[in-house]
């Protein structure tokens, strides 16, 4: 199958999913890139992709260098070295990971205007995932607010991994819940509208359960 019958496919399964969504939002599909050359990553954005997604600093700058800036939105989904904050910070429109306030600071030092952020929450408390626990996110939150230049636009989690479609489907509604928390609370420097979740094996489910992003990769560039 081609790249262009992958989109094809994906973006109607996705259709059909937002579908059973009760509020029926817009969904915003994802490319993600990290294992495919800038070839394919071309080929994504030519039968319509409109955003590119990339968990390495090498990976992005790769990509956009191929690309071009300015070719679609860019979106980092990996977990970001402080270290690396000031290489990649100016050239992505979307952070899917914020995790950590030493993160944040850092951000707020390097950037020059607010930057879009999602929080990484661990719903299901693996200790294998990164993220704020969802018992702490308010408090997490609370210390965001003196760093002028994040702006937490949504929430982000990685759903456990196992084969129970019961157990993902209910991350993604704890996720989707606190999503509601945050965003009752109003917070001028946290909208927290959106809800970044679901990957290839499981983003019907994410839909259905109110994701507004997901991040695609395998399925979408598989041949
Ligand atoms: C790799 C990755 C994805 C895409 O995963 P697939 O299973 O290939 O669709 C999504 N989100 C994050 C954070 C990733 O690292």
């Amino acid at each position: 199958m081609s790249i262009n019958e992958n989109v094809q496919r994906i973006q109607q399964k996705m259709q059909q999913a937002s579908e059973k969504n009760f509020q029926k939002k817009q969904v915003q599909l994802i490319g993600v890139t990290k294992s495919v050359s800038s070839q394919v990553a071309a080929e994504l954005l030519d039968a319509g992709v409109t955003a590119l997604g990339e968990n390495r600093p090498e990976g992005l700058t790769e990509k956009q260098a191929a690309l071009g800036r300015e070719a679609c939105t860019w979106h980092f989904i990996g977990t970001l070295q402080t270290r690396k904050v000031r290489q990649i910070i100016e050239q992505i429109d979307v952070l899917h990971s914020l995790d950590r306030l030493h993160l944040a600071e850092e951000i707020n030092k390097r950037a020059k205007r607010p930057v879009d952020c999602f929080v990484q929450v661990n719903v299901s408390g693996e200790t294998s995932k990164q993220g704020i626990a969802p018992e702490d996110i308010h408090s997490f939150l609370h210390e965001i607010g003196q760093y002028p230049r994040i702006r937490v636009v949504g929430l982000m989690t990685m759903a456990p991994l196992t084969e129970n479609q019961d157990e993902i489907r209910s991350v993604f509604r704890s996720l989707r819940e606190l999503r509601d928390d945050v965003a009752a609370r109003k917070l001028s420097y946290a909208p927290c509208t959106e809800l970044s979740m679901g990957m290839s094996s499981d983003y019907e489910i994410a839909i259905e359960e109110g994701a507004t992003y997901v991040r695609i990769g395998t399925v979408l560039v598989q041949s």
